[in-house]
């Protein structure tokens, strides 16, 4: 049956380009449980009203609210919003009927990052810490491309990253959690110091620092290919903090924002680099004391969104036309704007978003 299975896959014909892309380089960062009800519609006034989840309804009020929710949205996320949406692509607008889904039945964090890395949910990988197998890993895939060897680099929040990635088996860089800081200038081997004093909402990072290094090691190394995964959107959240799950979600937007203004002032990335922005998973809302929480039992936190914004992206800005897309479509769409067909040796893999790619 496996034989079977596998003839099956091989005479499905490949996708092929009609010109080669003109990116060379991918940065993918994914915010981890950052719900695309807020990318679209921006702070939620039924949970800035609710006093158990925001503290300081006033000073959210004057950040981030507006009556126009065109306003709000980007009040919250400026660059995502003045910047991608009009150079780029936005997907999984439910108010539009555009949607965007997890493809594993989890909803939650480590299967979520596994398909997006290896471009299928794995059964398998649920919320235990199951290897992301690195044959079957985008980015590992990547790194053995002639001209991509050495030229992959994660940075994350999260300490799941060394069993997701593998690490003790992978030749991709790493650097997640409470790994050294300590490359670069020497201001920046203080923070290396700072991260352990640093107030934060888990045992983890803070994002500033995952940030900090991302941008180091761009400046030192210039990696083709930049993975960089942002937490504490999910950390406050979880907690109930409503406030600071805002704050920070306004935050990364400005990180992204300033790692985009350094890749485009170094002559490897300009105009040669595509950026995909995503999240992991999604959170309740339907019942809205669920926001706090993800996971398979609260149905609608598989909910996604993706934007992208590159040399090969016609902007488009929101994607109105009824669609669905997936995370796991990632994987096969970051190795396609690279001009490479990547293909998991056991499993198939999602089909590239070709429309991030086909002007
Ligand atoms: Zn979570």
């Amino acid at each position: 049956m496996k034989f079977y299975c596998l003839l099956l896959f091989s005479a499905i014909p490949t996708f092929s380009f009609s010109q080669k892309p003109k990116t060379e380089n991918v940065v993918v960062v994914v915010l981890d449980g950052l719900r695309w009800q807020e990318v679209f519609a921006g702070a939620d006034s039924a949970l800035i009203n609710r006093p158990a989840f925001t503290k300081s309804k006033a000073k959210i009020d004057k950040k981030f609210w507006d009556n126009d929710f065109k306003v709000r949205r980007e009040k919250l996320f400026p660059f995502l919003w003045k910047t991608v949406a009009k150079q780029g692509q936005m997907y999984g607008n439910r108010y539009l009927q555009n949607f965007a889904d997890v493809s594993n039945p989890f909803q939650m964090t480590y299967p979520g990052f596994s398909e997006i890395l290896t471009g299928y949910a794995d059964p398998a990988i649920s919320s235990n810490r199951l290897v992301t197998s690195k044959s079957q890993n985008v980015l590992e895939f990547i790194n053995k491309q002639k001209g991509y060897e050495g030229k992959v680099a994660v940075f994350a929040t999260s300490d799941l990253f060394p069993a997701l990635m593998d690490r003790d088996n992978s030749k991709v860089y790493i650097n997640a959690d409470s790994d050294s800081l300590a490359f670069g200038s020497a201001e920046f081997r203080l923070l290396n110091e700072m991260q352990r004093l640093t107030s934060k909402p888990t045992t983890e990072r803070p994002d500033l620092l995952t940030y900090f290094a991302a941008r180091e090691y761009v400046k030192a190394f210039q990696p083709k290919v930049l993975f960089l995964a942002l937490g504490e959107t999910d950390a406050f959240a979880h907690d109930g903090n409503y406030d600071q799950y805002l704050h920070t979600a306004y935050a990364q937007d400005k990180m992204i924002s300033e790692l985009w203004n350094l890749i485009q002032s170094i002559p490897q990335y300009k105009n040669k680099t595509t950026l995909l922005i995503t999240c992991d998973h999604g959170r309740g809302d339907i019942i809205k004391n669920q926001w706090t929480s993800h996971g398979p039992q609260i149905k609608d936190s598989g909910q996604v969104w993706i934007a992208a914004m590159g040399p090969d992206t016609k902007p488009q800005g929101i994607f109105i036309e009824k669609g669905r897309y997936y995370l796991a479509q990632l994987a096969t769409t970051t190795a396609a704007l690279l001009g490479f067909d990547f293909k998991p040796e056991t499993h198939q893999a999602m089909t590239p978003i070709f429309s991030i790619f086909r002007k």
